[in-house]
């Protein structure tokens, strides 16, 4: 089974997808990361963020094993991946490998912005997840301080609306709930309330695609 969990920054859906993968069994790719790469190797090149042929090169060349996980999370690496996100061929490079990953035998657990729209639009159960931009700044402040990294509030919150923005605005596989995504809000939910929803949602799904199964 795949599971789709998209949403905005700092939403929960990293931590949810990675509990959802545990709860099930099932391998996990966080496609941010993805991004994230491409991002850091566009600047540790020297190259201007929104060169798009540079980012075409990049993208060719692609090493999922350059950066250590530590050296993509940061702030400014989060900011950066959402304008090479932006580029066509950016989104294009990066198309197979998540599919690929998504058909691994039994399933997977898949986390970003347009997996349930673009890059699995057949999963079986799609999950939206969200919360207001004051909770995602909350969290995010609360998660760079836990790295040693810190931040203002009024500066964390300017920067979820920026990449909401910027996410959501981009032609090409824009931020969105797709049709058949369930919503889940987050912002008054613990981490155990939320896994608990995710996994309702997830079940119904598998019920519901089990029947349209028998019915055949
Ligand atoms: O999820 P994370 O914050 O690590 O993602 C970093 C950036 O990568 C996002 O702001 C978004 O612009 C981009 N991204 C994307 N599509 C995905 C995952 C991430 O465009 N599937």
């Amino acid at each position: 089974m795949v599971i789709a969990v998209d949403g905005p920054a700092a939403s929960g859906k990293g931590t949810l997808a990675r509990r959802l993968s545990a709860h099930y069994g099932l391998p996990y790719l966080d496609t941010g990361l993805l991004y994230r790469m491409v991002a850091r190797a566009m600047l540790e090149a020297g190259h201007d963020l929104r060169d798009v042929a540079a980012a075409g090169d990049v993208v060719s060349r692609f090493d999922e094993g350059a950066f250590a996980e530590e050296a993509l999370r940061g702030r400014e690496i989060g900011e950066a991946a959402s304008v090479v996100a932006a580029m066509p061929a950016v989104r294009s490079g990066l198309v197979e490998r998540q599919r690929r990953f998504a058909a691994q035998a039994g399933g997977a657990v898949l986390d970003g912005r347009d997996i349930g729209t673009v890059i699995c639009p057949d999963a079986p159960a799609k999950l939206f997840v969200t919360a207001t931009p004051e909770v995602r700044a909350a969290r995010r402040q609360k998660e760079l301080a836990g790295r040693g990294e810190s931040a203002t509030f009024d500066g964390i919150l300017a920067d979820i609306r920026r990449r909401d923005a910027r996410d959501s605005g981009r032609s090409d596989a824009p931020l969105k709930a797709a049709e058949d995504a369930v919503i889940l809000d987050t912002s008054a939910l613990t981490i155990e309330e939320a896994l608990a929803a995710a996994i309702a949602i997830v079940e119904r799904r598998r019920a519901t695609a089990q029947s349209l199964l028998t019915e055949r």
